[in-house]
């Protein structure tokens, strides 16, 4: 399928009115690395940290991590890859990890919430960051957080993190961005003050919609219920937009729905600007972006708001049909 995407794979997608959107892959395992090449993202907009732990059946040493993380920054080249710090709980257990007994794991002790109560683990995630970076950028964001405060709390460490290595000697990275998912509700109201304290953020929107809708993303029964295109869904994102561009945070979006193309070219119309998707989405996603007029279809979007409508998606594909 990629070769059908070839011929646009190393071109920006640029839409018909002139709007670049970025276009990112996510990853987890060295088995990901060449669609770093083939896929022509133009960098790692999610590296899912837990996908290492996860393959293992003993926790990774640090000189492991260390060495996975610098063989990721070698592949990826001049490319920012975002590490994500260890996302496990809910759905993702540890199999050497004593499991929690939860009657609702998906709200319960999981990712940075596990990581600020245990800091060890993390703590070891970030030397190993840290060094295998040496000389060369480093971007880590935090899973999970629902407040302002955690987020000053994981920073904390990172900041603790970084003057230990400098007193051990350690080169240090050449630059260090640190940014959040947005995947909690919550996020989206934080003070105006966390927007400006937080380096990028990503919209997580598996969680994010998860936990807007209140429908288990694991449960058939429900998982489907709510449409993405759903308008109370982008009216939540439209804010999160705003709310990013007022304080000049860099937004992205990384969860599933980057991935299809018509969410995607929702997504774009009211104002993402950067998608981290799975690498064989880029060349659909790409294609649908190029062809694209976000100006029209915001018109649309629009009034399918005004109209009422619960989703936009039938305006949205009568509006691509009768495109052709
Ligand atoms: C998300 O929640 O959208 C996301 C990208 O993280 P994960 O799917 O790993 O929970
Ligand atoms: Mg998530």
């Amino acid at each position: 399928a990629q070769e059908r995407y070839a011929s646009i794979r190393d071109k920006p997608a640029i839409t018909r009115d002139g709007v670049r959107i970025g276009m990112h892959m996510n990853a987890g395992l060295m088995a990901d690395l060449p669609s770093l090449r083939s896929s022509g993202a133009e960098g790692v907009g999610l590296f899912r940290t837990e996908l290492q732990f996860l393959v293992r059946n003993q926790m990774p040493k640090r000189t492991e991590l260390a060495d996975i993380y610098a063989r990721v920054l070698d592949a990826a080249g001049s490319k920012r890859v975002v590490f994500r710090t260890l996302d496990i709980g809910s759905d993702k257990v540890l199999p050497y990890m004593k499991p929690t007994d939860e009657p609702n794991p998906a709200l319960g002790w999981r990712a940075i919430r596990v990581g600020l109560d245990k800091p060890g683990v993390m703590r070891m995630q970030l030397q190993a960051m840290i060094r295998a970076a040496a000389g060369r950028p480093l971007t880590i964001m935090f899973p999970f957080v629902a407040q302002f405060e955690e987020y000053r709390a994981a920073r904390a460490e990172v900041d603790k993190t970084i003057a230990r290595e400098e007193r051990l000697g350690h080169k240090l990275p050449e630059t260090l961005e640190i940014g959040a998912m947005l995947e909690t509700p919550s996020l989206a109201f934080a003070p105006r003050r966390f927007f400006e304290e937080v380096g990028f953020l990503s919209i997580g929107g598996n969680d994010l919609k998860q936990f807007f809708f209140a429908a288990d993303r694991e449960n058939e029964r429900v998982r489907r219920r709510y449409d993405t295109l759903n308008v109370s869904f982008l009216n939540l994102i439209e804010r999160i937009v705003d709310r990013c561009a007022e304080t000049g945070t860099p937004l992205s979006f990384c969860g599933e729905d980057a991935g299809r193309p018509i969410e995607a070219l929702c997504l774009a119309a009211i104002g993402l600007r950067s998608l981290s998707m799975r690498p064989a989405s880029i060349g659909p996603v790409k294609s649908l972006l190029m062809r694209s007029d976000l100006a029209a279809l915001r018109a649309v979007i629009d009034e399918a708001r005004e109209r009422g409508d619960q989703s936009v998606r039938p305006a949205v594909m009568e509006h691509l049909r009768a495109q052709g």
